[in-house]
């Protein structure tokens, strides 16, 4: 390097901006996009753009200055243009401007309170404040009410809430990506483990832990609450804190000493009920150690829900998947096409992905009809000339339609590698009616798999009236496997269900429904709900090879 490097801004600015840390910055700017409820594809393409940078095997800024920044996918002109603003400068205006705007803690508080992010900004602009203190000062001041749409009888309702934001309260659960995402983050910051709900991998997290390491507790209850993550500290003491976090839930992290690790985070992981039956519990640096002392085996996290003392089963491992058989792609509402999704299954060393795009009765969004089906067996016949020996199957999500019948003809469905039957509309149906529509679905010869058998979305539409012993009975009988849904918000069937499936013996399926991808990382969820209800490898179709898969031999 020479003086004249060192004296040009360009290539001050640009040192250092290797592809972790562009990432690292859309990323941000896709996470403020959120928090602000903008146009969530945005949002989206931001973070897509992102995770192909992170994954470059070159240094993206040099593609940027010599102005090829569109030839990577996903970068169209106004990502672009961020690029470049980040290379030139090392730093993007409007993000920092958002970063400024956003006050992740206001809006976290704002959350808390039940008040959506673009509310709390609304409130934030009219009162001119930025930061959550300010807003419990504003309001202990009588200013609420100066806020056009407040009235006398919600500022009472947001003072008293804000009266009672220092007591834990139950509230609704995080999803388990978010959950992990955050507990993940804020574990690695304090050098911690993360525990709790999430690693129990519960559906919806309430309780959210993490155990940290130290002989002197201080200095990590100083750093936790310091965290950009964290709003306001509940409570404290010697060894523990709790925090409530950005997205309005209370996180405990519970600081033990190094000989009493194992101990701390065997209580902070299980449910009460669980730790409550193995307590007293004897003092050890690791969990082993613990369960060791107790003369009993180690126990996976995910069985720790209900007492249990004895000897776990060889659960699923994540390894243990070989493919992967409910995917999407461009032909219905999937954001990569059929040889994208292959590769990326292909990259994740699965043998087999299967395409289940949806049938016309879907609605919502495009469905295949019999021309599409056969127009698409080309494309993936082609994908697989390419990919060989990995295996695109032909499949489809067939919509179940209100009468039981297939959105189908038998023709079609006989041509392809792999049915999965699903129930989209018409969920509110009484529980005798929705079994007969399930059940007569499931007695089509073609039919594989049921696909989110029970329609939840949690945290939003309660399970749908499905008798599911009925369904056990028929699935037996006609060999029909049930899924286990691996979209965060679906985790369907549940850990429960899982479990009632495989003691009627019925085997279960762990897919993604992935609609990119990066959806297809979200087997882990799937698994993890598997897990929680006791299967074995044995009990999952797809730990089985291709050739089983083909022959209806698994
Ligand atoms: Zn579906
Ligand atoms: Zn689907």
């Amino acid at each position: 390097m020479n003086a004249g490097d060192a004296g040009s801004p360009g290539v001050l600015a640009s040192r250092g901006v290797d592809n972790g840390h562009i990432a690292d910055r859309l990323e941000a700017f896709a996470s403020l996009l959120e928090l602000a409820e903008a146009n969530p594809f945005m949002a989206r393409a931001y973070r897509r753009a992102a995770e192909t940078i992170r994954d470059a095997s070159f240094p993206v800024a040099d593609v940027v200055r010599s102005g090829r920044a569109r030839e990577l996918r996903g970068v169209g002109p106004g990502i672009e243009a961020r690029l470049r603003e980040l290379v030139e400068t090392g730093s993007i205006a409007e993000l920092t401007e958002l970063e400024r705007e956003l006050a992740p803690d206001l809006v976290g508080l704002g959350r808390y309170l039940g008040l959506s992010a673009k509310r709390s900004l609304d409130i934030a602009r009219a009162l001119d404040i930025r930061t959550a203190d300010e807003l419990r000062e504003a309001a202990a001041e009588g200013r609420l009410r100066s806020v056009p749409g407040i009235g006398p009888k919600r500022e009472a309702q947001l003072l008293e809430a804000l009266a009672r934001e220092r007591e834990p309260r139950p509230r609704r659960g995080l999803l388990l990506n978010r959950a992990w995402e955050l507990v993940g983050a804020i574990a690695a910051a304090l050098d911690g483990a993360p525990a709790g709900d999430v690693r129990r991998w519960r559906d919806s997290c309430e309780l959210l832990s993490v155990v940290c390491a130290a002989a002197e507790a201080g200095a990590a209850l100083e750093r936790f609450a310091e965290l950009p993550q964290i709003v306001s500290l509940i409570e404290q003491d010697d060894h523990r804190a709790i925090g409530v976090t950005v997205d309005g839930v209370p996180l405990e992290v519970v600081v033990a000493e190094p000989g009493r690790f194992g101990t701390a985070l065997v209580r902070a992981t299980g449910s009460p009920a669980y730790v409550a039956a193995l307590e007293p519990l004897p003092e050890a640096p690791d969990e082993a150690a613990v369960y060791e002392a107790l003369g009993l085996p180690w126990c996976p996290p995910e069985l720790r829900e209900q007492p249990f003392r004895g000897e776990p089963p060889a659960l699923l491992e994540p390894g243990h998947i070989r493919g992967d058989l409910h995917s999407h792609t461009t032909w219905s509402d999937g954001r990569a096409s059929v040889e994208e999704m292959g590769r990326a299954a292909r990259e994740r060393g699965y043998d087999y992905l299967a395409i289940c795009d949806h049938t016309p009765a879907v609605g919502a969004v495009r469905g295949l009809g019999p021309d599409d089906v056969r127009r698409q067996g080309e494309e993936i016949a082609a994908a697989n000339e390419v990919l060989a020996p990995f295996r695109v199957l032909r499949g489809i999500e067939c919509d179940i339609l209100p009468d039981g019948r297939l959105d189908l003809p038998d023709d079609v469905l006989a041509e392809l590698d792999w049915v999965q039957a699903s129930v989209h509309g018409g969920q509110r149906m009484a529980r005798k009616e929705m079994t007969k529509r399930v059940e007569s679905a499931l007695r089509n010869p073609h039919v594989r798999c049921l696909s989110h058998p029970k329609g939840r979305y949690i945290n939003r539409r309660p399970e749908n009236a499905l008798d599911l012993v009925r369904i056990f009975e028929v699935a037996l009988e006609e060999r029909i496997a049930l899924e286990v849904n691996g979209l965060p918000d679906r985790l369907d069937l549940s850990g429960e269900h899982v479990r009632e499936a495989l003691r009627a013996g019925v085997r279960i399926v762990c897919s993604t429904d992935a609609h990119s991808e990066r959806g297809l990382g979200n087997m882990p969820l799937s698994v993890a709900t598997a897990r929680r209800g006791w299967a074995t490898a044995a009990d999952v179709v797809n730990t089985r090879p291709l050739r089983s898969i083909l022959d209806r031999a698994e």
